[in-house]
Parts: C-alpha cells; structure tokens; sequence
C-alpha cells in the first residue's frame, strides 16, 4: 500500500505522546521528523516534504487542543487533516454519458485501467465501452479483449488497422449505443514527440469529457515531469493510481498530482478486472494513518452479498435478521468474504485493525484462517441439507461420516459447528433490535 510506512512509524511515534495533554517541542519535532523520513523514503518530492511538515508544526505548535483532547489525538487530526489538503479532493466523476481518454506511459496499467473503469460504470447502471488505440505494443488488443469480456462490456478494437486515429474514429460509431466511453491509448516507454502527437490527434477527434493520466505507484520523481509534459499536449482532468497493491512508494504518483493541480480519481489494487476503488481523501488518507476506512468496507460488503444473492435467488441476506440463521446462510456469507478479496486487505479497512493489529499478527495467521475457510466449504459440501437446515441435531455419528465424506478431521468439523453457534448467538443480540438501532449502531460505527 502506498506510504505504507507512514502509518506504521507514525503510530509508534504517537504512541509515546500517550497520556500527554500537553505538547512540546521536542514532541512535535519527533513527530514531523518521522512523517519527513516515510515521505521522503517513499519518493515523495522534498519540497513538498517541507511544505507539509511546516504546516504540521505551526498548527501543532499554535492550535490548543480542544477541551478533553489527548495531545497524540490532537497532532493526529492535524496530520490528517494536512495530508487530505494535499491529496485534495477526488476527481469529480459524474454518472452520465460521456468520453473518457486515458493516457500514460507503457506498462503503467492503462489497458487494465480502461476494462477496470467500464466494470466500474456498468456496477453503476450505464452502459460502457472500451475502444482499445494501442496499435504499438503486440498484444494490447489479445488483452483488453479479454478484460472487457470478463468485464462483461462492450469492446472495440482493429488489431487489422495501425492507424490508431481511424480506430478512435472507427470505434465511437461502432459502439454508439453505449454510453459511456473509454479511451485507451498507447504508451511508449518514454516521452517521444510521436507519443504526444499521436494522442494529440486522438484527443482532437474524441474530445473527451475526461482525460485521466494513469500512473504506476511505482514511479518515482519522474512523474512529475512526465505528468507535466502530458498536461501540456491534453490537458490532464485526474490520475488513476495503479498498483497499490504491489510494494509500491507511491508518493511520485502524489507529487505529481500536487505539481498539476489535478486529482486523483481512481486506485487500481490489483490484476482483475473488480480492483478498482474511487478515489475518496479521507479515506485514503485515513487508511494510510491507519486508521481504518469504513466506507470502502461497507461498500465491498454490499457489493459481495449482492453478487451472492443474485447468484442465488432464493437467498436473502435480510432474511437473516428475521429468522433462523442456518449453515446455508453461514456458506453464504463465507462465499460472500471470498468476494471481498483477500482477508488481510479488509482486515485493513477495519478502524483500530488497520496497520497496528496486522502488525503484530505472525504472517501466516491470515493464511490459517483462510485455510480454515477453505476447510468449512469443503466440509458443508459434504453435508445434507437436512443437516445444513439444522446443524445444531448434527450428531457424533454424522460428524464422523461428514468428517470421512470431506476428508477434512472430525475436530475441524465440530468446530464449523461451534463457529455456526457462535454466529448464530451474536446474531439473535442483533434481531431483536428494531430498524433505528440498527442505524443507530451503525452511524456509530462511520464515526
Ligand atoms: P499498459 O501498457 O499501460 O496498457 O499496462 P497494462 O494494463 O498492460 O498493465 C501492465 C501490467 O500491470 C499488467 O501485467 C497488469 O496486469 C498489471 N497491472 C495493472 N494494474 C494493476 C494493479 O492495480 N495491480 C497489479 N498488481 N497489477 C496491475
């Protein structure tokens, strides 16, 4: 994750100002002296580094801490609040029709982006279409046919024609019944004036709503120039981030946003065509501080338990709150966690989880409990649905022959039957709640 040392440092750091109502200087200096290193270490742009500690200390030093406000809470709002104003507001996307150009270097992920941006505007009703320019490098026709298809959208390419005008041309009349399109174009390894030229053209004849500049967060100090030099030919609207997931520095990719002036208006976490997040500040920001974020969360969760369900009809999840809570509900919950992704990168989004808990978590502890997981699906596969409607009259004797059926040991078995009961007993706290409750304990959990 980007800046990923920021939180981690930053939290040791605040730690030793627990207890303190009071700041000195020293405490401040320590702290912005720690934000300095992961910045820099992260390929943030130096003085963009200054500018930010700057702040940081004058409004640490300067505000009082509002009444009842711990000093390590103090400097914390103040980081976060400085570091949102520099990643500013995400790029403004709205949902309706119009052209969407990407630009970018070889390799930054501009094809992937392209398939991932149309999932993302088929998620939200519209109706996108990707029309793949690339005629330079061999292969990104194969592959943004591919992902566009996994994706399940419209795509347009000409891997016949090398003229990547005539395709844009050629593509918007053919996808005219889609609402939304997008734009891929190619990349070069460097910054020809050939590259430019060409996009140049391409722009003239889409004129797009929107040109997004795709970054690897792998680059370093080079974006800045590079994110200039593209903002001269196109005009550059917002960034999409990619490889967040990898180890990435990322923060070439903030110094470049800071430079134009433009935004961030997506994240790009991973190879399939799902990894895709809008950019939102707080969040970003929040998460990098470790200090969760709770909307992504609640987004993937409602996006998961809504592709289960349409998967399975006869399934609702709401139907859990009503009535019983069976071993076909649990199955479909766990089917749902897989669809979230990985449990380390939700464990992350978890306030309080976040950074600090997986920190001190041996590696191997989340592969234990995907594993296990694992384990719980091939074991309810082995089971009847008489015993998956009831599993509390599940007996020694079935225990033995689903424990023989899956393969799986009996001792793993009862335990899918002590973690159903558990479930089941936290669930029946929250059923007799009324629906105010409910919203109650989750405006709670936003905060
Ligand atoms: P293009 O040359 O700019 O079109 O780049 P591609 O879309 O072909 O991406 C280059 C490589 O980066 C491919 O192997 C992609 O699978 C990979 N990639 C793109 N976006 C991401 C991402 O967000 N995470 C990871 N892990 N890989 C990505």
């Amino acid at each position: 994750m980007v800046l990923d040392n920021l939180g981690s440092s930053l939290r040791g750091t605040l730690e030793t100002l627990q207890g303190k109502t009071r700041l000195s200087e020293e405490d401040v200096e320590a702290v912005v002296r720690e934000i300095q290193r992961s910045l820099l270490q992260a390929d943030v742009d130096v003085s963009l580094v200054m500018e930010l500690s700057d702040s940081i200390k004058t409004r640490a030093l300067k505000e009082e801490p509002p009444g009842g406000t711990s000093a390590r809470d103090h400097v914390l709002k103040i980081v976060y609040e400085e570091m949102v104003a520099i990643v500013g507001e995400s790029t403004e996307i709205p949902l309706e029709p119009q052209t969407i150009l990407l630009a970018g270097l070889q390799g930054s992920g501009k094809t992937t982006s392209a398939a991932k941006m149309a999932w993302w505007f088929s998620k939200k009703g519209l109706r996108p279409a990707v029309i793949q320019t690339d005629t330079f490098r061999p292969g990104a026709y194969d592959q943004a046919k591919q992902m566009c298809e996994r994706a399940e959208v419209e795509f347009y390419g000409d891997p016949d024609e090398s003229d990547p005008v005539t395709i844009a041309r050629e593509g918007l009349e053919a996808t005219e019944d889609a609402d939304v399109h997008i734009v891929d174009t190619a990349g070069r390894h460097g910054l020809e004036d050939e590259l430019i030229a060409e996009i140049e053209e391409i722009e003239g004849l889409v004129s797009p709503d929107l040109s997004l500049l795709v970054f690897d967060a792998a680059i370093g100090q080079g974006a800045k120039e590079q994110a200039r030099q593209f903002e001269e030919a196109i005009g550059i609207d917002g960034v999409m981030i990619t490889k967040l997931d990898g180890t990435a520095k990322g923060g070439g990719a903030l110094t470049a946003v800071n430079e134009t002036d433009s935004s961030i208006a997506f994240l790009g976490t991973g190879e399939t065509v799902q990894d895709i997040e809008r950019f939102e500040p707080n969040g970003f920001i929040s998460r990098l501080l470790g200090m969760g974020d709770l909307k992504q969360l609640s987004e993937r969760v409602e996006r998961a338990m809504s592709e289960t369900q349409a998967e399975d009809e006869d399934w609702d999840p709401e139907d859990i709150m009503k009535g019983s809570f069976t071993l076909k509900d649990m199955q479909k919950q766990m089917e749902a966690m897989n669809k979230m992704g990985p449990l380390d990168q939700i464990m992350d989004m978890i306030p309080g989880l976040g950074g600090g808990l997986m920190d001190q978590l041996p590696d191997d502890a989340m592969d234990v409990t995907q594993n296990r997981m694992r384990s719980f699906e091939i074991i309810m596969d082995s089971m009847t649905e008489g015993e998956m409607e009831n599993p509390r009259g599940v007996g020694a004797s079935q225990v033995r022959r689903i424990s023989r059926g899956s393969g799986q040991d009996e001792e793993t078995v009862r335990e899918l039957l002590e973690q159903h009961k558990m479930m089941e007993q936290t669930l029946k706290q929250f059923q007799g709640m009324g629906d105010g409750d409910m919203q109650r304990m989750m405006k709670k959990m936003e905060q």
